[in-house]
């Protein structure tokens, strides 16, 4: 049996590790394995190396920004072998399943936003996870109490929150469509780094050994992440050989061999039966069978629009909340001429925005039919929102939704409290944002939900599955557009965002970060189209991460700057990860900036997740 090793090596170790025998999986590809070779991980240190991270650089010809500079060193490389966006951004986001595994990979979802330079059309991929068609509307709740399971960890660490995955039918579908190269050209550079190994970085570490608990509790996810029971240290070399195998896998026999035969019938028993060890956690089962993969689908759909002050701003429909949510904020805000305004006053209506447009997508929004998305993104509809809004007092949250059957664009009862719609997304995920030199680009945000999935590995295959299932409402309503049901996709935030101008491109931008997607998305949109930063500088900016509940996340930074002159409005704040806040820290985005002569301004984030890495093809 071949195994997943995380290993403290050193290159040279690596170069000279020694190979042994085929995985024992009959469907498995028969790529040998190095071995695990371990020196300290100060050894390792010293000798392998995390390629440099860039917050910014501005440059010609193409350009990749992830969170991570592996990833986004080998979609560079693809761009620069002559491959398109799409084929440099799958390349990425298969990079990212191998260095970011907590926050993508294979097992998970993700919304794919596309805009094709020859026909100057945004187009988009919703490969968001679904829903067994054998769950029960109870099924987040807890047999034995009759009461929702607790949310973290025992829900999350699940079999029956596990979504169908969608990415890689994403991964084939965009290639399929608009890409240039085949499947296991792109997957290949991943491949390598899976078997190679990269540097764990500071996050990578954190992030493990604050999922230490569950990820013991599968043996798969042991033997894959903790060495010995433990995390691994910053500095040492994590190698995924399993995963190169998968991607080997899936490179020989195309992404149908994901949906159907032995890795996803494995998969699914996953999912039904997970892999557990010795653990206190529930571990609900889940309900996934092979038809369920066989069945699963991307789904094309026609972007939200909305103009903003002149740019076309494009996001993404539902199953996502995004597009139409910071479309919808974007209209109120348009109403304000936020430039002639305190600093103040700006992030007062900001906030206020956004907690009417969440008001009206916990009601609205979900993966169904019949959702009223053009009145929520009409301007009639914005004029009748804003009005509630005070200047000189902060709404009493929660605000109610609105009457989409009465848009009349007439003002109705200021600050009538609404109701409280919990929230239990979390805030793992990761962007990517990519241009080539036709000038297509891709804005790609990928996840499998919490910080690590469901905790579960599938065994022997180097992913983790999602727990995308949670973003459902834990208690069946059946007038909640975002109830539990077969089939469905989870209600997501997702925002991957492309703004026009003229018809051409003027920026791509997105973000993980669960629910907070959303308002980091609005916040750099406002920064950089009124308040005239830049987009290194708007992705910089400190934020705030309201959605119509109290008290509303803020980065220490933006305390600082706004903190009393808000509070003093009547907002209550609250630094992020304080208790009370489902957010941990707020995303760390991408983006790309097209300027004049094909100039491209490529921004990372310079701190949030330790940084991000942003590539340009000529500088
Ligand atoms: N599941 C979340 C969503 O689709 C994303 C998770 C996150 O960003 O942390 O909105």
């Amino acid at each position: 049996m071949f195994k997943a090793s995380l290993v403290a090596l050193s290159t040279a170790a690596l170069a000279a590790a020694a190979l042994q025998g085929p995985p024992a999986q009959a469907d498995q590809t028969s790529a040998k394995t190095a071995q695990a070779v371990t020196t300290t991980a100060k050894t390792a240190a010293k000798k392998a190396k995390e390629p440099k991270r860039r917050a910014t650089v501005v440059g010609k010809g193409g350009a990749v920004t992830s969170v991570d500079p592996y990833a986004s060193r080998i979609g560079l490389k693809v761009l620069k072998e002559g491959g398109n966006a799409v084929d440099a951004a799958v390349a990425t986001a298969a990079a990212l399943g191998v260095t970011e595994p907590y926050s993508s990979g294979l097992g998970g979802g993700g919304y794919f936003v596309y805009y094709d330079a020859k026909r100057g059309k945004v187009s988009t991929l919703d490969g968001r996870e679904t829903a067994p068609r054998r769950i029960k509307p109870d099924a987040f709740i807890d047999p034995a109490t009759g009461k929702p399971y607790t949310f973290t960890p025992d829900l999350v660490t699940s079999g029956v929150s596990v979504g169908v995955p969608g990415t890689p039918k994403t991964w084939q579908a965009a290639l399929d469509r608009w890409g240039s190269m085949d499947l296991a050209d792109v997957l290949a550079p991943a491949a390598k780094l899976a078997r190679n190994g990269f540097v764990v970085d500071q996050t990578f570490a954190q992030q493990t050994a604050d999922n230490r608990e569950r990820f013991n509790a599968f043996s798969s996810t042991r033997k894959l992440f903790l060495r010995h029971g433990q995390a691994p240290k910053a500095g040492s070399v994590l190698r995924n050989p399993d995963l190169a195998a998968t991607y080997d896998l899936l490179s020989r026999k195309g992404m149908g061999a994901f949906y159907k035969g032995p890795l996803a019938n494995q998969i699914a028993k996953t999912t039904r039966k997970p892999p557990v060890r010795k653990t206190d956690l529930p571990v609900p089962r889940g309900s996934m069978t092979p038809k369920d993969l066989r069945k699963y689908d991307v789904v094309q759909h026609e972007p939200t629009q909305v103009d903003y002050r002149g740019y076309d701003v494009y996001g993404m429909p539902l199953s996502s909340s995004g597009g139409t949510t910071v479309g919808e904020a974007l209209n109120i805000l348009e109403r304000y001429d936020l430039k002639s305004l305190s600093p103040a006053q700006v992030q007062h209506l900001v906030i206020e925005a956004a907690h009417l447009s969440f008001a009206d997508r916990a009601k609205y929004l979900g993966d169904q039919d019949g959702v009223p998305v053009s009145t929520l993104l009409s301007d009639l509809y914005a004029q009748e929102r804003a009005c509630l809004i005070d200047p000189t007092k902060a709404f009493a949250v929660p605000v109610p939704a609105g009457n989409v059957a009465n848009a009349d664009g007439v003002c109705a009862t200021p600050n009538t409290r609404g109701e409280d719609a919990p929230d239990t997304e979390n805030v793992n995920t990761t962007n990517l944002t990519v241009a080539d030199k036709q000038g297509n680009v891709v804005e790609y945000t990928l996840t499998i939900e919490q910080t690590g999935g469901s905790g579960i590995v599938v065994p022997g295959r180097g992913f983790l599955l999602n727990n995308e299932l949670t973003d459902f409402s834990t208690v069946y309503d059946p007038a909640d557009p975002n109830r539990i049901e077969p089939g469905k996709r989870p209600r997501s935030s997702i925002s991957p965002t492309i703004v026009l101008k003229d018809g051409k491109p003027f920026l791509a931008v997105g973000s993980p970060g669960g629910s907070t997607i959303i308002t980091t998305v609005l916040g750099i949109l406002v920064n950089r189209i009124d308040l005239g930063l830049t987009l290194p500088q708007a992705i910089a900016a400190p934020r705030v991460a309201p959605s119509n509940k109290t008290p509303v996340p803020a980065e220490q930074a933006y305390l600082d700057a706004y903190g009393a002159a808000l509070a003093a409005l009547g907002h209550q704040l609250t630094v992020v990860g304080a208790a009370g806040t489902s957010a941990a820290e707020i995303g760390a985005a991408t983006g790309i900036e097209f300027g004049p002569g094909q100039q491209l301004t490529v921004a990372a984030e310079p701190v949030r997740r330790g940084g991000g890495a942003a590539t340009v093809v000529k500088k």
